[in-house]
């Protein structure tokens, strides 16, 4: 039987990783290497949304992006790295997937206001952003997609329009589903509601353990809070929310004991916010020194990055000329 299919991105827009991105969505590619055949696009033409005029870091965060991939444990044996402009077969599917895509659908995305919110240009391009990613997804024929919560609605419109084209022209695609992280959306260190590449608001996978430390002890926690013998609030607070994510990671019990015993004591009022900072560092550190140690044997290797990039889109493409010769059979539009 052949394996069901994963397909997940990232845009380039930085070097590296963050803590969002790895409890949202890294952790299950991880985990689910084995069981699925895994694509993972870096989608750069995505990236040009807010990187229009920045193009010429574009290349470095590959670089970065892949370096983070092979140090939190993703096996170039296991998964497709590939760079989506270098498929443009994507461009080509998003056009035919655009014409059914109903426009005030796509008008309707909330991310599409947050975004001009943000103040990104509104562009035709940013606009089409659904649909380009519905096309990412649909390319490879992925039945499971692994995001953070802010990406769902973006595979529920892949949803919608694989739908959609299966009644119009008959079946060719599954329809994907996605997969929120167990943290769905970690919050960033400020307290904004999305911990973000391009937010300023990130701890990075690649931070120094000084930085790591600075960012830690200048987090937001509890804005009620103004003594350490005042209860506070651990539900909505960044700082325990961290600790409810990576606390289990390295399968530590006693940090995940302790954990409990600190959110006691901070509901009562009887633990001041810098030791419970200190705690969140030593776990932190636990997780990031061999993520750390891992990216500084493969960056020793600089041709390894454009081997499995060059294989694995070369591979990509093949598996979407496929999806395309399906796709214009069904439209029949063939011709020869
Ligand atoms: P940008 O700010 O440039 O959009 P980003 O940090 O949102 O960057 P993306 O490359 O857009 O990162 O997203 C990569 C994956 O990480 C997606 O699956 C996304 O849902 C997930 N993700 C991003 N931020 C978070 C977060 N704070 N919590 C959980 N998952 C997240
Ligand atoms: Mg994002």
């Amino acid at each position: 039987m052949t394996r069901k299919r994963i397909l997940t991105g990232d845009r380039p827009t930085y070097d590296s990783f963050h803590l969002g991105n790895y409890v949202g969505s890294l952790r299950n590619r991880v985990k689910l290497q084995d069981e699925y055949e895994m694509f993972i696009p870096i989608v750069d033409l995505h990236a040009l949304t807010t990187y229009f005029d920045k193009t010429k870091q574009i290349e470095g965060n590959i670089r970065g992006l892949m370096l983070g991939y092979l140090s939190v444990g993703l096996d170039p044996e296991k998964v497709t790295f590939f760079i989506q402009s270098k498929v443009p077969e994507v461009l080509e599917l998003a056009y035919f997937l655009s014409v059914l895509t109903p426009r005030p659908l796509i008008a309707r995305q909330p991310a599409l206001k947050e975004k001009l919110d943000q103040g990104f240009q509104d562009t035709v391009g940013l606009f089409y952003y659904p649909v380009l990613m519905a096309a990412d997804i649909l390319l490879v024929r992925a039945n499971l997609v692994p995001v953070g919560k802010d990406q769902k609605a973006h595979v529920e419109y892949a949803r919608d329009i694989a739908i959609k084209f299966n009644n119009t022209y008959g079946e060719v695609f599954p329809i994907p589903e996605p997969l929120i992280g167990e943290v769905p959306t970690l919050p960033g260190t400020d307290g904004q509601a999305k911990m973000g590449k391009s937010s300023g608001n990130a701890i990075f996978l690649t931070d120094s353990a000084e930085e790591v430390r600075k960012k830690v002890m200048g987090m937001y926690t509890d804005p009620a809070r103004i003594h350490g013998d005042e209860p506070g609030d651990v539900e909505n607070n960044p700082v325990f929310i961290y600790l409810d994510a990576f606390a289990s990671q390295a399968g530590n019990k006693r940090h995940v004991t302790r954990t409990e015993q600190y959110k006691e004591r901070y509901r009562k009022g009887t633990v001041k916010d810098v030791e419970v900072k200190e705690f969140l560092v030593e776990v932190l550190e636990e997780f990031l020194e061999p993520i750390r140690q891992r990216r500084t044997e493969f960056e020793k290797q600089p041709e390894l990055i454009n081997k499995i990039l060059k294989e694995g889109t070369a591979k990509a493409r093949k598996e979407a000329q496929q999806t395309l010769d399906l796709v214009r059979k069904a439209m029949k539009m063939e011709y020869f």
